[in-house]
Order: C-alpha cells, then sequence, then structure tokens
C-alpha cells in the first residue's frame, strides 16, 4: 500500500485535509489520517494539494500529416503529459479515406502499445461516412471508444452536412460523443488563395485565411445539423467570441453543446504571427490564435462555467525542419504546436495562483468534465474509494521558468518559452506507479489502454 499524507485533497465537493491509500492501481481509503504500516510507502505532501489526474482529451501523437509526422510519438508525448501532471490522454484515431475504423484503431494501439507513461485512449475520427462506416459503430463501442471526431476543414478529412448528420444521428443511440473541428473548410481553401495571390506567402497569412467568422459560421452550421438530428455535440479547440456566440445561441435554444478550449486560446494572442522573420510559424494551428479581446471572452467563458474542457491540441512539430516546409508558402506549414506537458501548470498559474479560480474548478475543468464526457467517470476524474489511482500531487509553492531546452516534448521549442510559472507537479502516479517526480520521469512506462 502506498499513502499519500498530509495533502489537501481537491475532492468533488470541495477541498479536504487529509491522506489518500492505495494499493494495486486502485484507490483504498481517503480519511483525515492513515496511519502507514510496516511495508507502506509514504508521500509526503504537506502544503500540496492532491489532484485527480489530468486528463488531456485533445493530443495528436505520432500523425501522420501528409508532408511530415508530428514531432512527438505516444512515448516522449505521453512521458511529457506525466511530467506536467497529466495521467490520461485521449488521441484520435483517424480512418483513412478508403479505410475502415477498424484498420484505425488497430494502426494507434501499435502506436501507443507498451510505451506510454500515462493512460491513453482513442476518438475516433471519421473521414470516409458510407455504410461500411456506419456498420462499424457498434465493433468501437465494443473497443472501447465512446467518442468520435468530425472536420468541417482539411480537404483530405472533411465531411459535407449531410454526412454530419447522418454520422450525428447514427451515434445517438449508442450516446457517442461527436466531436467536431469548426472551420468552413471551403472558405478557408478560397481565403489562403486569396493572401497568396496578395503576395502574402508568410505566417501573418494564416490568421488572415482563417478569420472568427469562419470558426463561428461553421459551429452554427453545426449546431443547425445537431438540431436537425436530435442530438448534443461536442466543439473542440473553441477560439473565438464569434464563435462562443453560436454555442450561447445554441444552448440558449435548449440545445446540448459541449465547448472546449486550450491554454493556448486563453493565453496567447495573433500579435504573434508578426514577430520577426518565420518566428510566426511556430504559433501556425487551426483555428490560429486571437485578438486580446477573443482571448478575454474565452478566459471570462472559462470562469463562469461557459466552457467544459481545457485541452491542449498538442501536436508538435519541430521549428527547424519541419515547420520550414512551408518557409515560401504558410499553406504548407505543417499545422499544430506543443502543450501537453505545460498544460496543468498554465492554468494553474494563469487562474488559480492568480485568485481567479478554485482548484476545485480547475479539477473540473482538466479532470472532472473530460472524465464525464468521455466514459471515464467515476473510476477517472475524482478521488474517491475504488477510483483508479491516478493522481497529481501539486506542490503550490514551486517557481519555474518554462523553456524549451528542460521540456520532455521532443521538440525544439515551446510556445510558452519565459512562463513564470508557479506551482508544479511534484509526484504523478499513473493506476498507482509513480511516472514522474519534480518534472522528470521516473521511466516507469505506467499507461494503459482506457477501455471506455
Ligand atoms: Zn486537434
Amino acid at each position: 500500500m502506498t499513502i499519500i499524507q498530509h495533502g489537501t485533497l481537491v475532492l468533488p465537493d470541495g477541498l479536504m485535509q487529509g491522506d489518500i491509500a492505495f494499493e494495486n492501481g486502485v484507490i483504498t481509503r481517503i480519511a483525515p489520517a492513515i496511519e502507514a504500516g510496516a511495508g507502506d510507502a509514504v508521500c509526503e505532501a504537506a502544503g500540496c494539494l492532491v489532484f485527480p489526474g489530468f486528463i488531456d482529451a485533445h493530443t495528436h501523437l505520432d500523425m501522420d500529416s501528409g508532408t511530415t509526422v508530428t514531432a512527438d510519438d505516444f512515448a516522449s508525448g505521453s512521458r511529457a503529459a506525466a511530467c506536467g501532471g497529466t495521467t490520461t490522454l485521449v488521441d484520435f484515431a483517424t480512418q483513412e479515406r478508403g479505410g475502415t475504423l477498424r484498420d484505425a484503431l488497430d494502426a494507434w494501439h501499435r502506436k501507443a502499445e507498451g510505451k506510454c507513461a500515462c493512460n491513453y485512449a482513442f476518438h475516433m475520427a471519421v473521414t470516409d461516412w458510407n455504410e461500411q462506416t456506419r456498420a462499424e459503430l457498434p465493433q468501437m463501442f465494443e473497443r472501447g471508444v465512446t467518442s468520435f471526431k468530425a472536420y468541417y476543414a482539411y480537404d483530405n478529412l472533411r465531411l459535407d452536412d449531410a454526412q454530419m448528420y447522418d454520422l450525428l444521428s447514427a451515434l445517438r443511440p449508442f450516446g457517442g460523443v461527436l466531436g467536431v473541428h469548426c472551420e468552413n473548410g471551403t472558405l478557408v481553401n478560397r481565403l489562403q488563395r486569396e493572401q497568396l495571390e496578395k503576395g502574402v506567402i508568410g505566417p501573418a497569412g494564416h490568421p488572415a485565411s482563417r478569420p472568427p467568422v469562419v470558426e463561428a459560421e461553421a459551429i452554427r452550421r453545426l449546431c443547425a445539423v445537431a438540431k436537425l438530428a436530435d442530438s448534443p455535440v461536442h466543439i473542440v479547440h473553441l477560439s473565438s467570441a464569434e464563435g462562443l456566440e453560436e454555442v450561447r445561441r445554441a444552448r440558449a435554444a435548449g440545445q446540448k453543446v459541449w465547448a472546449e478550449t486550450c491554454p493556448q486560446y486563453l493565453l496567447l494572442d495573433e500579435s504573434r504571427y508578426h514577430l520577426e522573420g518565420f518566428e510566426g510559424a511556430k504559433y501556425v494551428m487551426s483555428p490560429p490564435l486571437r485578438s486580446p479581446a477573443d482571448r478575454e471572452a474565452l478566459r471570462a467563458a472559462v470562469l463562469d462555467g461557459e466552457i467544459d474542457t481545457i485541452s491542449t491540441d498538442h501536436c508538435s512539430y519541430r521549428f527547424s525542419d519541419q515547420k520550414t516546409l512551408g518557409r515560401d508558402d504558410f499553406t504548407k506549414i505543417p499545422n499544430g504546436a506543443p502543450g501537453i506537458e505545460h498544460r496543468p501548470a498554465l492554468i494553474y498559474t494563469s487562474f488559480v495562483a492568480s485568485g481567479l479560480m478554485t482548484a476545485a474548478q480547475m479539477s473540473r475543468l482538466l479532470s472532472e468534465n473530460p472524465a464525464k464526457l468521455f466514459g471515464m467517470w467515476p473510476r477517472k476524474g475524482q478521488l474517491a474509494q475504488g477510483a483508479d489511482a491516478d493522481m497529481t500531487v501539486w506542490d503550490p509553492r514551486a517557481r519555474w521558468v518554462i523553456r524549451a531546452e528542460a521540456q520532455h516534448q521532443n521538440v525544439d521549442y515551446t510556445p510558452y518559452e519565459g512562463f513564470e510559472a508557479a506551482g508544479r507537479a511534484r509526484a504523478v502516479y499513473v493506476g498507482g506507479q509513480l511516472a514522474a517526480k519534480d518534472g522528470e520521469p521516473s521511466g516507469a512506462s505506467a499507461g494503459r489502454y482506457v477501455k471506455r
């Protein structure tokens, strides 16, 4: 048995001063004081918060973008995640056009199996909707996949409205959750050409070709389709005030709409695209960073409870030799940025340490809500007897600076270089095994597939 002693436990109904014991990967007891017997291991957590392990429900590891493969695979990505306090990630298995869901799920299992420092699960991205795909849905649920993804952008991934309607309708009887990348892809294509025709070839063309209205329009259309299908829907990586307005509109009309945002939309803004030279390529992700007003609107929405989850959309490409694929044409810059390691520190520093948010609120956004939405509750997302021993012992007194040279993400930069962090994961337990300590990996491949 292991006992975490003297910590402040972040429980679903508030904070509690106490101890937490676990054995064989499961929490066995929570009490004001638990005595350690001979042979028990003790983790001293005085002055620390003990969170249920953080869940990152939006990552892209070992993903082939068509021109290159993400810098992080499941080994480095899950290790970085654990170092930062994340104990479960949910990645996107992605169907190939002309391929099956089964093959996609098999392929992603091969990428992850035996390599992960934290737990992992898969959403299934549907890129080719047809009768065969429909017939495969029950098998996906049998294999532990309860959530799906569809795109309104990217020519090689996107579905049209009729396909979106069919997919939503088909998932409904299973209670499946569909997350959608909301950007109007045909408009983006047109606006990209317009920028290139105007001679804009650098990173500044990226936000110019994906303005907020392109996101807001797609959200509005998706909500209309979901209403027709009488289905709830999940908006991933919400980035703009205009998009948020569409979420509000649909909710006000009685629709069930979940919204996710990411640290980059809460902390950074579009001024990054106008940095010297090619620097802006580091921030080329879709949707792009927005204006300070958008950022503030999203921060307020997070505090008001309008945002359900904060995940990263971690999708890392090296600046030195991958982002450069688009040196002469911003449309060829691989889309994505790293973040899997730093999300808890970014959110804790910016919201909790600054007094805007309670630790319990942070726990809901980073652990409880994703666990509930994606079929992992009650085993994950809370500290409770019988729940999985995924826990992050958080030292709020730690002070450190985010640096690419010190990170475990396998990439040569971080969008948060120089960020002064308040708080750090002191000990991270994955299924009861110590996966990371003081920001360094233990070397254990403690991660298991989470069959949902
Ligand atoms: Zn993504």
